[in-house]
């Protein structure tokens, strides 16, 4: 009787146990469907993100081309300045390609700024930063002599060849204007060049004097005593000198000089390296006509582009 009994609570027992064994296998397998929810929300969750980011970049890009200025290359150098919600996916995408960000940082962003526009505007603007010498938000520019040509085609018309020759040194470009018809001062192109932090902030320009024998290139930046960017006379005495040498070697202008002066907005406003270039001068009638030719233009461009690389490469070392 007593073998029985504990026969019987053998059994019940026993199967007391199966049925908790599984009560807890249904448990685990509820917990891993629940599991599998929860990773089917936190995808949906990323395709939301993905989507946000998708909308909010055609947002960044619209807003850009609003701006009337357009950048070449990797386009989110520059993803500190853009909106909040890129940090939340890109924590999300942390596995995806780290080495195509690396190669995307480590491209230089190249400025450039065609000088003038097609309307000049006299409004006054501080020369530099708390100035109050002030200065036109943008001048005319001088006129071809012999071609008629205006200086902010000229200047446009290289400077778009300046930007094709460095996209294929494989540098980031960002256009200050690509349309003659914009209104945009020199302090704003300036601070362009800042606000994307630029390795280089390359002015396009060409020059009228009144002695009409004169022809040839030169460069222009900050002295060192600038009140504004004097900290940057350095690099961009070496951005000057090495598009002076580079871009008169290559196109055989005459070479006039490098010139440092703290008359100019742009120059002053600019907290990265930056130049002027003094193309050659549409006063004098046979520069005048060479720098209208598509040869000519395209050699320019190149000697430019010969001379960042050079100022980069010294920067470098
Ligand atoms: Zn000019």
């Amino acid at each position: 009787m007593r073998k029985m009994l504990i026969t019987l609570l053998l059994i019940l027992a026993a199967v007391y146990c199966l049925a908790g064994c599984r009560k807890q296998d249904k448990g685990q397998s509820e917990q891993i469907r629940e599991e599998g929810q929860t990773k089917q929300k936190e995808e949906e969750k990323k395709d939301k993100a993905a989507k946000k980011k998708a909308e909010n970049d055609t947002q960044v890009k619209d807003a850009e081309e609003d701006d009337q200025n357009s950048e070449y290359g990797e386009q989110d150098n520059d993803s500190e300045n853009d909106t909040n919600s890129e940090d939340e996916t890109e924590s999300e995408d942390e596995t995806e390609s780290e080495d195509e960000t690396e190669s995307e940082e480590s491209r230089h962003l190249i400025v450039i700024d065609p000088g003038h526009q097609r309307v000049q505007n006299s409004d006054q603007e501080p020369i530099g930063p708390g100035a109050s010498e002030t200065k036109p938000k943008v001048s005319s520019g001088t006129t071809g002599v012999r071609t008629g040509l205006e200086e902010y085609e000229l200047n446009l018309e290289v400077s778009l060849k300046l930007r094709d020759e460095l996209l294929k040194r494989s540098y980031n470009v960002r256009m200050v204007r690509e349309s003659n018809d914009v209104d945009i001062s020199n302090s704003e192109r300036a601070q362009i060049a800042n606000e994307k932090h630029a390795d280089a902030f390359v002015r396009i320009h060409a020059d009228g004097l009144d002695d009409h024998s004169v022809s040839g290139m030169m460069t222009i930046c900050q002295t060192p005593d600038n009140p504004y960017n004097g900290s940057l006379y350095l690099k961009s005495r070496a951005l000057a000198d090495a598009i002076f040498e580079e871009a008169t070697r290559r196109t055989g202008a005459e070479r006039r000089y490098v010139w440092e002066t703290d008359t100019m907005s742009g120059i002053n406003w600019a907290q990265v390296p930056c130049t002027i270039v003094e193309m050659g001068c549409m006063s004098n009638p046979e520069e005048d006509a060479r720098m209208s030719t598509e040869d000519y233009q395209q050699l320019i461009a190149e000697g430019i582009a010969d001379g960042i690389d050079r100022y980069i490469s010294e920067i470098e070392q």
